[in-house]
């Protein structure tokens, strides 16, 4: 197909779009500035975002008389990028228009790079990155390890959960115990669930969401949808459900929304539900492989590959039986690829 050209009228009509946007951002930032130096702003208090939409931010009032109820905000653009998950300081306004003027510190950040490679914020104060697995789609250590690089290069504490467990039969059984034994004997935590059951009957979801703020991840088909469905339906109180000022009802966003269940907070998107399928540098790869960060920087050549380079450290572990053989074809297999750059981002 032949490239399309932009006649002289859409040009002129993207350089009108442009500069109308570039107008509205500074009218903004003057509004605030003006709000901040005319005393009409109510005290500092602070707050939690829970959804963000382009320049606007809801906020939810963490103290005081409107406390849980949810604030429109403006942010200015000097406080640098704000995540659903943020802990603000923010001013009421007198139109019901909030200014947020800083940023509290943060105990966790989910990045994800941009498609410049750039890493971009997601969402902040994540308690753990809950990674759905289930006997079928059948788990690919390969896809597996990707996801828990990911997490354990955000620093956030990885979770394996086993769904579907009604589907396990002689036939798949014993590969899934397998694989679920090899994290488990990596330090990961494992659980095991099915949607199919009754919450009265197994509180493992539950559980792990208690008193956390908890994201879910996973390949596509695992049932990710299918348990925050539930977790939604089953908690009638939730922040941010439908928002009164846009009427967009949850789905209709694709950036992070906090959600209150009734005994821990979920964070969702659709972005984080495929968190980790990206391009990976071999440094991060090596980090996030566990077993494996302890030897980074101990193979004889510093830029070994370790495929089989003599004075490998890793293949002397793994010849000691200190990394799995799965584990570790599982590593050499995403490095190549790697490598190869034929790893292309989903979506
Ligand atoms: P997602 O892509 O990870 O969000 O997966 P979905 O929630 O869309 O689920 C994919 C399919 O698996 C759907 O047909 C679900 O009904 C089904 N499913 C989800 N959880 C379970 C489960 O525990 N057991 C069984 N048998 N099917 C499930
Ligand atoms: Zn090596």
């Amino acid at each position: 197909m032949a490239k399309r050209r932009l006649n002289k009228q859409q040009k002129w009509r993207i350089e009108k779009i442009q500069e109308e946007r570039a107008a509205r951002a500074s009218r903004r930032e003057r509004d605030i500035d003006r709000k901040l130096q005319s005393g009409e702003l109510g005290d500092e208090q602070s707050g939690l975002i829970i959804a963000h939409f382009g320049k606007q931010i809801d906020v939810e009032v963490l103290e005081g008389e409107q406390r849980g109820e949810i604030t429109r905000c403006h942010v200015r653009t000097n406080l640098g990028p704000l995540v659903t998950g943020d802990r603000v300081i923010w001013r009421p306004g007198a139109d019901d228009l909030g200014v947020i003027v800083a940023l509290q510190d943060r105990d966790s950040l989910l990045q994800r790079p941009d498609k410049f490679g750039q890493l971009k914020p997601v969402a902040a104060n994540i308690d753990h990155i809950i990674l759905v697995i289930a006997p079928e789609p059948e788990p690919h250590d390969n896809l597996v390890d990707r996801y828990l690089v990911a997490a354990e290069n955000c620093d956030i504490t990885p979770v394996l959960l086993l769904n579907k467990t009604d589907l396990l039969s002689d036939d798949n059984r014993s590969a899934i115990n397998a694989l679920l034994e090899r994290y488990r004997g990596l330090g990961y935590q494992v659980e095991q669930t099915s949607v199919h059951h009754a919450p009265e009957e197994d509180s493992t979801i539950e559980r792990l969401l208690k008193d956390r703020t908890s994201v879910f991840v996973g390949q596509s088909g695992v049932g990710k949808s299918s348990i925050i469905r539930r977790l939604l339906q089953d908690n009638s109180i939730r922040v941010g459900d439908v928002s009164e000022s846009t009427g967009k009802g949850v789905h209709t966003t694709t950036t992070a929304r906090l959600f209150h269940l009734g005994n821990g907070d979920l964070i969702d998107s659709p972005g984080i539900r495929e968190f980790g399928l990206w391009h990976m540098d071999p440094e991060h790869l090596e980090y996030g492989f566990r077993e494996i960060r302890p030897l980074i920087g101990t193979c004889r050549f510093r830029n070994c590959r370790h495929q089989a380079e003599p004075g490998c450290a890793l293949l002397e572990a793994e010849a000691r039986g200190d990394i799995s053989p799965e584990r570790m074809q599982s590593f050499r297999r995403i490095y190549t690829e790697m490598e190869n750059s034929d790893w292309q981002q989903p979506g």
